[in-house]
């Protein structure tokens, strides 16, 4: 049996709230302590009056059910432990990452080091493996939602982007959102897209469907960001940085690593089931295979290399 403090109902009178540690278009996240256990956690405060007016229900409501279906069964994902709410808010409490994001690492550097960026690739394939698993795409993985926990392990996080999909006959099937779009948010949805532009899969722009394999190029992407510290796909607009994705118009400087490049040539491909990995049987033993990952022991990934 838990203890009665784990099965009983949580309000923000169980947390001593402390400073903010950042905001997002539609919350604000507070650092906290568990009155009960002095555990540190991060609290995502949603205004209701304020998601109901973005019309962004949809997109709260499909990050507490992608939260939830995760559990804590990998220790790749930020936890959600509790959720409440009073008349105005909604409370998300989150594990805490205390050290950052992975962009935050990249730009202090300039770039990761190659024995960085294999094992932080790792950890990020050992999540996708998990979500996949559980037929959810993130749709909006880069730099900035890779976090750290206290032990320099990664926390994916940003779940508010991320589609459930369903399956017929163990066929993949689009797509289950959680909760309709609200009035609007569908007529906007057509003309524009799902995540972050510089990370968006070319079949995400063109609208046809997104898949596991949207999120191995976003892979793609942040290999060759973590090595050579820029974004592969960089424009003065959005509308030019689309250009380029669907051209597949990028290049490496000279100094990139030659290591990573095969990697990041095989999932920044235009055909999704053509990326590493996308048509995989055993997800995602072609990844796990890569030379790349030559010298890594994928059942024991050891501790993380100093970040340098
Ligand atoms: P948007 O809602 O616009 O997509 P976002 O996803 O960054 O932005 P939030 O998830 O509300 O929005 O996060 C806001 C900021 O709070 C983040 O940029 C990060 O700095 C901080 N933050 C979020 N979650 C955590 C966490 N679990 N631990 C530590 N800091 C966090």
């Amino acid at each position: 049996m838990p203890p009665a403090e784990e099965t009983r109902r949580r309000s923000p009178s169980d947390y001593i709230f402390g400073k903010v540690l950042g905001e997002g278009s539609y919350s604000t996240v507070y650092l906290a302590k568990d009155v009960h256990t002095n555990k540190e956690h991060a609290i995502k405060v949603v205004e209701k009056a304020h998601v109901i007016r973005e019309k962004k229900t949809e997109s709260v409501m499909r990050e507490k059910e992608v939260l939830r279906i995760l559990g804590n069964s990998c220790p790749y994902f930020v936890r959600l432990y509790w959720t409440f709410q009073d008349t105005d808010r909604l409370y998300f409490v989150l594990s805490y990452a205390k050290n950052g994001d992975v962009l935050g690492q990249i730009e202090k550097h300039n770039r990761m080091s190659i024995d960085c960026t294999r094992y932080y690739l790792a950890e990020l394939i050992l999540g996708l493996e998990y979500l996949h698993s559980k037929n959810i795409i993130h749709r909006d993985l880069k730099p900035e939602n890779l976090l750290f926990d206290e032990n320099w392990h990664l926390l994916i996080t940003d779940f508010g982007s991320a589609k459930i999909i369903s399956t017929e006959n163990g066929r993949s099937v689009e797509e289950s959102s959680i909760g309709e779009p609200e009035k609007g948010e569908r007529c906007k949805r057509r003309n524009s897209f799902v995540g972050t532009a510089q990370f968006v899969s070319p079949e995400m722009l063109t609208e046809t469907q997104s898949s596991h394999a949207s999120d191995l190029w976003a892979l793609g992407c942040i290999a060759f960001q973590m090595a050579c510290g820029r974004m592969p796909f960089i424009g003065g607009s959005e509308y030019l940085i689309f250009q380029k994705i669907l051209k597949l118009e990028y290049a490496f400087p000279d100094d990139f690593p030659r290591e990573i490049k095969s990697l990041v040539e095989k999932l920044v491909v235009l055909e999704p089931s053509k990326r590493l990995g996308a048509s995989d049987e055993r997800r995602y033993s072609s990844l796990r295979e890569h030379e790349f990952f030559a010298m890594l022991n994928w059942d024991d990934l050891g501790p993380p290399p100093r970040l340098s």
